[in-house]
């Protein structure tokens, strides 16, 4: 599947917010929204106007964006939350924060979701014992996630297994250091999600 492979941190800029794409580089003065904190391109300097639709597109951008999901797929998740008793973009972030991809970034084994993403697609995590190594894979309360055994020993996920103690996880998410493995406790929900999104919006901008 075709992938995004332009510089990242331009996706930042056209946003206007740290997406947190790049791990470490985003913490520190590197951060291109730290140098240049306007859009990418000749008239990135000038004021944009944005329509009613413009602003429900960029809203819909940010979030695929920071999830890494291409638009394809996105339309996919919104169809399946439009389909769902409740809030629509409430299950839409939900079934967003569910893939491996993300649990494996949230469960700190990863710097950035695309790191993540990686990760996964090269074997380096099990669900239950099992090898999954589908980005998109979508967990759910009671699954364990496990570094596989054979990988334990390789750089990332031993420098992740280390600095464990210090990492401060959703409430939906915990971490058995001993049994170096992850568990899902329950659903995310909307409060555990701190992305700055507004997703009514994305909501609006598919139902037009
Ligand atoms: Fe975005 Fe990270 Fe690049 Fe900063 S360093 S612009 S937060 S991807």
């Amino acid at each position: 599947m075709a992938r995004y492979s332009d510089p990242v941190c331009r996706l930042c800029r056209r946003e206007g917010i740290k997406l947190y794409l790049k791990a470490e580089r985003c913490m520190t003065a590197k951060c291109a929204i730290e140098r240049r904190g306007y859009a990418p391109g000749q008239h990135g300097q000038t004021r944009p106007k944005f329509s009613e639709y413009g602003i429900q597109l960029r809203e819909k951008q940010k979030l695929r964006r920071v999830y890494g999901v291409l638009e394809r797929q996105f339309q996919r998740y919104f169809d399946i939350s439009s389909r769902k008793k409740g809030v629509t973009g409430e299950y839409l972030l939900s079934l967003l924060e569910r893939r491996i991809d993300n649990v494996v970034y949230r469960l700190g084994m990863a710097g950035s979701r695309s790191a993540a993403r990686q990760l996964v697609l090269h074997n380096h995590f099990r669900v239950n014992g099992k090898k999954v190594n589908i980005p998109s894979y979508l967990v759910k309360p009671g699954d364990v996630i496990s570094p596989s055994p054979s990988k334990m020993n390789k750089e990332p996920i031993k420098k992740a297994l280390e600095g464990m103690n210090e990492k401060k996880l959703p409430h939906w998410l915990a971490f058995d250091i001993e049994k170096k493995q992850g568990l899902v406790q329950a659903m995310p929900t909307r409060e555990d999600i701190n992305i700055p999104v507004q997703e009514q919006l994305v909501v609006e901008h598919y139902s037009r």
